[in-house]
């Protein structure tokens, strides 16, 4: 048998595996390419507890290194400063500059379970930073909370069950902008072998399914494939902790190599522990070159199988369907190699996550669900973060066919909300007994907003929200880790007056579709490392659209502070000049009067405001755009002194009222932040 084979039959690296065997009393050379059946039978057998030893080796020296880095914290005095509020584990992570995945282990040793978005608590930080040797410092309180039982109600549903079976595969594509994911995914939905009924009228409803035959067993099998945009799919992905997908294909095309979207692809694939199998695409074109993308990416730690690594591969032309069939093949064979973790309980009441969300002109809000387990039927209440958003009323499939129920892993469009609810929320029908009624209109109202997540909002100051003056953007990066990092340094401008409102955020250049979002919601269109495409540059232009890039994000920043600094409404100083006693009346104009009298205190100051007082009541305002000492043009008269003055304001003034002369002062007020 070859090495490589015994290898993805462990589901482990070939060169890891011809290094352990011979730890393990195997008498294999490290270079072997082959091994004797008897042998690998023997390994097979005995793999359960070489395995068990190599875990607990690896841990041991683990244990050793963490506890090293413990005493060099404590020598080195490193503090970390936490608030008084819950904080989530990957917030938690970045003020300790730890790793998420380090964080998680950490807590998990203290009993723990809690994925990357959920929080913990004050006093488990405190305990836990001290335990890592750090010293607390303390942070002022914001009082922001977070609901993740949802999270946890499916995290639940996806790991306990009496009934669980084997479920179709839920798949996402993956990759850098123009690598080819549309593409892939249009080839891949012609290829289901059993034609649809709809006549081939494709509706794009966040996901689909296609059906394909196992080359081993001759059986059916569907697929199920996210095909949310691309950067949306990213969202889902990492804002649900991949928890939507069981399987990620990473497109790479052979003619473009390794790109930052790429590499935080991988990135994420790994922290999530996805499996994935990588599609080198693009093949059938001139200037493609297959082995220097797999060099590429076995620089970033994605290593071919046939280089001794993991990862399967396979070359593909989406635009010539060019080995497409391969990579289904591939698909079924990694599913059925992950099959304890792609099972679900279809008895149980449907719980799943909302890929996609949109409110139809037509049949108001539509939203497309990924039911994960259970079975979601017909007239079920749709409860979402413990509220109940409507009943199903109806449910189409993929194809636009009406459907009565959906099991594990199939996508429906559903008719019944009331109000739209948002791309990521999770679906749990088995709270409709606990949980409340939504305020429809309360909920629309907050929606109505040009992005319903815009980042002020997002801090449980809806009601105040609609008041306040915004900087409106439509934010554009290269790639996903400077977007997050951007709008995570947004979230903290939060302000009683102004805020930041993101219209539109996305990677890759900027397009017209974003000329148009910036354009309708009065936004400047602000580029991190991209630029605008040639028309979105001239629709730009056209429209009158303002365009700002940076590449570094303070700066970026920097100019936003700025912009909101220019929205604060400045403070106005009211200075009292001096009184004025009138003593006659020379002219009256329609909207003006010359006027003589003297100045009582005071002075009375050309340019500045008036207040017109009769019996000690304010009857008119206005402001003197003349005045004169004698014959001679003044700018000002001291108190004690008579003059003429022309009074502009529309009330008449008559003889013995009294003038408040006052001027206004303003003065840009300092930003601070709450
Ligand atoms: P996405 O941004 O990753 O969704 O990429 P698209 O699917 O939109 O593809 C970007 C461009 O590459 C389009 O012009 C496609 O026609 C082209 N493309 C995609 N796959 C192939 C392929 O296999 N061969 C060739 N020659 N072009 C492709």
């Amino acid at each position: 048998m070859n090495v490589t084979e015994l290898a993805r039959k462990l589901k482990i690296n070939t060169k890891q595996l011809l290094e352990i065997l011979p730890e393990h009393g195997f008498d294999i050379g490290k270079r072997s390419i082959k091994i004797d059946d008897q042998m690998a039978d023997q390994v097979i057998r005995r793999w359960k507890y070489i395995k068990k030893a190599i875990e607990d080796k690896k841990l041991e020296e683990l244990e050793v290194q963490k506890e090293k880095e413990k005493e060099l914290r404590r020598e080195e005095g490193k503090t970390v400063t936490l608030s008084e509020d819950i904080i989530s584990v990957r917030d938690f992570a970045d003020r300790l500059d730890m790793s998420v995945t380090t964080v998680i282990t950490e807590l998990m040793k203290s009993g723990i379970l809690a994925n990357q978005n959920q929080n913990i608590d004050h006093e488990t930080a405190t305990i836990m930073a001290e335990d890592l040797g750090f010293t607390i410092t303390k942070e002022q309180s914001h009082g922001i909370v977070y609901d993740d039982r949802c999270e946890e109600a499916l995290q639940k549903a996806l790991t306990f069950g009496e009934h669980t079976e084997s479920r179709p595969p839920v798949v996402v594509i993956m990759g850098h902008v123009d690598h080819g994911k549309t593409s892939l995914l249009d080839t891949i939905r012609k290829a289901n072998i059993i034609s649809t009924e709809s006549g081939g009228i494709t509706q794009h409803i966040g996901a689909y399914q296609t059906i394909w035959k196992d080359p081993k067993t001759e059986e059916e099998r569907p697929i199920t494939f996210i095909d949310t945009p691309g950067h949306e799919a990213f969202t889902v992905m990492r804002s649900r902790g991949a928890k939507v997908a069981d399987i990620a294909i990473l497109i790479v095309a052979a003619d473009d190599g390794v790109k930052p979207q790429t590499k935080e692809v991988i990135q994420i694939i790994k922290a999530a522990k996805l499996p994935f199998i990588v599609a080198i695409n693009k093949i059938d074109k001139e200037g493609a070159n297959v082995e220097r993308t797999k060099t590429d990416l076995s620089q970033h730690g994605v290593l071919a199988e046939e280089w001794g690594g993991d990862i399967a591969m396979v070359e593909i032309s989406a635009k010539q369907n060019l080995h497409i069939d391969k990579l289904l093949d591939m698909l079924l064979l990694v599913t059925d190699m992950n099959v304890e973790n792609i099972q679900a309980d279809p008895s149980i009441p449907a719980i799943g996550t909302v890929i996609e969300s949109h409110v139809d002109k037509g049949m108001g809000p539509v939203a497309t669900i990924l039911v994960q387990a259970g079975t979601l039927q017909k007239n079920d209440v749709l409860v979402v973060n413990n509220e109940i958003y409507g009943k199903v009323r109806a449910m189409k499939d993929y194809n636009g066919e009406n459907v009565d129920s959906a099991g594990p892993s199939f996508p429906v469009q559903i008719i019944g909300f009331k109000v739209a609810p948002e791309m990521g929320d999770i679906l749990d029908v088995s709270q409709a007994k606990t949980a409340h009624k939504i305020d429809v209109k309360a909920k629309r109202n907050e929606q109505t907003g040009a992005d319903k997540r815009s980042v002020v909002s997002s801090h449980s100051e809806e009601d105040e929200d609609v008041k306040k003056k915004t900087v409106n953007i439509v934010l554009k990066s290269d790639v996903l880790g400077s977007l997050e990092a951007i709008i995570g340094s947004l979230e903290k401008f939060r302000h009683d007056e102004v805020g930041v409102k993101i219209v539109g955020k996305g990677l890759g250049n900027i397009t017209e579709n974003d000329v148009s979002k910036a354009e309708s919601a009065g936004a400047t269109v602000v580029g991190f490392k991209v630029n605008p495409t040639p028309l979105a540059e001239e629709s730009m232009r056209e429209r009158g659209v303002a365009f700002k890039r940076y590449d570094i994000i303070y700066d970026l920043i920097d100019w936003v502070r700025d912009e909101l600094a220019k929205l604060l409404d400045s403070e106005e100083i009211v200075h009292e000049l001096g009184i004025f006693k009138v003593l006659a009346i020379f002219r009256t104009d329609k909207k003006a009067m010359t006027i003589g009298g003297r100045v009582e205190d005071g002075k009375v100051k050309k340019g500045s405001l008036v207040r017109v007082k009769r019996d000690g009541e304010i009857i008119a305002e206005g402001s003197i755009s003349q005045l004169q000492s004698g014959t001679q043009i003044v700018k000002e008269v001291p108190s004690g002194s008579e003059c003429g003055l022309r009074f502009e304001g529309k009330e008449k003034i008559a003889v013995d009222d009294v003038l408040e002369i006052y001027e206004i002062e303003s003065k840009v007020r300092e930003l601070f932040f709450n």
